[in-house]
């Protein structure tokens, strides 16, 4: 409930602007609400309108994106880039292919992401993109005639110094090679312009795990902090099977915890042994199978093909990292009643506003996924210094700085809560750590844009 003036003015124009746009409203409200005691200690941002800039992309780009399929038909999608922010450093924020993909989508992504990479401390603007197309079912061939057709418009509006794309839901090493492949044709050069890429063509060691151990970093850093223990001994659930998922359960297996639950979009199985990660990868990743098989080789798991349900699951830790609102009031509810203690999040939005109020009226230590799935864009950060340097680092020195990266979040996030609020709200924490350096380089940048 917003109570100041200007920013609830700020809200009712985009509300009534963009009607339509519920993750980008439920975004930006979630944002806004936690900026008043900002905006109320410094009348400039009323003056300077820098809320009403905020909230408005710098650009919003739509593009159709024409290919064939292998039977010769030929299919439509959309293509979007949507280049939110660039006060603080080019436009920075992966790529999406999933059927939900829409404008709204996009701009919550680029929206959240301008206040994640200034969290990094990284000079990364923030910005999104993708494509209602859905990879599953689709040969290689078919994804790299799509990848090569989006990049024939999208290639026109990015670069090495002004828009870097990276991987997200849908887009991972194989569509990032086919992307980087077509990008080089049409503009002639070999630079940094994606990240996410393979080794062999100036990818990052760490890239590919970077955005699940970050978040188990961040983890462990809040449970020391806010909880004084430790991953070790604890019964974890990571919701979905990708990318994400896949290396927060790696991570909190490392750190001695055991990772009882995960899930795909189908369903989720509960192992109480203790999930075979190894599976999982041969399932999800070389497979590209439904997570349901990882009964057939261990009969006493079980599956469950509600995946919402996974949160009934009894554990210590959770780990969304999904998709956008796959964890609703009902399931943050059940999380407490079983005496789950942190909550954590490696997707973006995973959690409804009734899910976060429910946590944030709890002792459940809740981690925004603003903050605590930053690692991967704070990576992708590290591989364009390295493209730009013709350098590439070990992993154990990119992961070492992946976890200064996130612990640095934590203690910003945390410092800056505990300004505002009681230490415990680190939303608040989150969205204001994020929003005071961006506001700070839009002042000084002038009003042009
Ligand atoms: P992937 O495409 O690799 O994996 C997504 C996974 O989530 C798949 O296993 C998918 O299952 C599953 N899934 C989708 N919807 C649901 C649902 N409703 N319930 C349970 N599982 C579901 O994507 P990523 O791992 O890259 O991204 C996951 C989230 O993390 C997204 O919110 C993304 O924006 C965010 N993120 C990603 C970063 C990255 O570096 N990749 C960085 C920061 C945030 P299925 O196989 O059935 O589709």
């Amino acid at each position: 409930m917003i109570k100041n003036n200007y920013v609830k003015t700020v809200y009712n124009s985009i509300e009534k602007k963009y009607p339509y746009e519920k993750e980008f409203l439920q975004a930006a409200l979630e944002v806004l609400e936690t900026l008043e005691p900002v905006v109320e200690k410094d009348s400039s941002i009323e003056k300077l309108g820098i809320l009403e800039r905020i909230v408005e992309p710098e650009r919003m780009i739509t593009f159709r994106v024409s290919w064939v399929d292998d039977n010769g038909k030929v299919h439509v999608n959309t293509g979007y880039r949507c280049q939110f922010n660039s006060a603080i450093g080019p436009y920075k924020g992966g790529l999406r292919f999933h059927p939900t993909v829409n404008a709204s989508v996009i701009k919550f992504l680029g929206f959240e992401q301008t206040f994640k990479n200034s969290l990094t401390g990284l000079p990364m603007g923030g910005g999104k993109g993708g494509s209602d197309f859905d990879p599953k079912g689709k040969s290689d061939m078919e994804i790299m005639r799509f990848c090569q057709s989006f990049m024939t418009e999208l290639y026109r509006h990015i670069g090495q110094f002004t828009d870097v794309p990276a991987g997200d839901i849908g887009v991972g090493k194989r569509e990032v090679g086919y992307l980087y492949g077509q990008y080089k044709r049409l503009a002639n050069e070999f630079t940094g312009v994606l990240t996410g890429k393979a080794l062999e063509f100036g990818g990052s060691l760490g890239r590919t795990e970077a955005t699940g151990y970050g978040l188990c970093y961040f983890t462990q850093k809040m449970l020391k902090t806010l909880k004084n223990t430790s991953f070790d001994g604890k019964r974890v659930i990571v919701s979905g099977s990708g990318n994400v998922a896949v290396y927060a359960a790696e991570k909190a297996q490392q750190l001695g915890a055991t990772v009882v639950a995960m899930s795909d979009s189908s369903g989720y199985i509960y192992d109480e042994n203790g999930i075979d990660l190894d599976l999982i990868k041969e399932i999800k990743e070389i497979k590209r199978e439904r997570i349901k098989e990882y009964i057939e080789k261990y009969p006493k798991a079980e599956y469950n093909d509600d995946c919402s349900k996974i949160w009934t699951v009894k554990c210590d830790i959770a780990l969304p990292c999904a998709t956008q609102n796959e964890l609703d009031e009902n399931g943050a509810k059940s999380l407490v009643e079983n005496g789950c203690i942190a909550v954590a999040e490696g997707a973006n939005m995973p959690s409804t506003p009734q899910a976060i109020e429910v946590f944030l009226n709890s002792d459940i230590a809740y981690a925004p996924g603003k903050a605590s799935n930053a690692g991967g864009v704070a990576t992708s950060g590290l591989e364009m210094s390295q493209n730009s340097l013709r350098l590439s680092w070990t992993f154990e020195e990119v992961d070492k700085k992946l976890k200064d990266i996130m612990e640095n979040i934590f203690d910003t996030v945390y410092r800056t809560s505990q300004k505002y609020s009681d230490g415990k709200n680190l939303v608040a924490g989150a969205n204001i750590a994020g929003f005071e350096k961006v506001c700070e380089a839009m002042k000084i940048q002038g009003i042009a844009y």
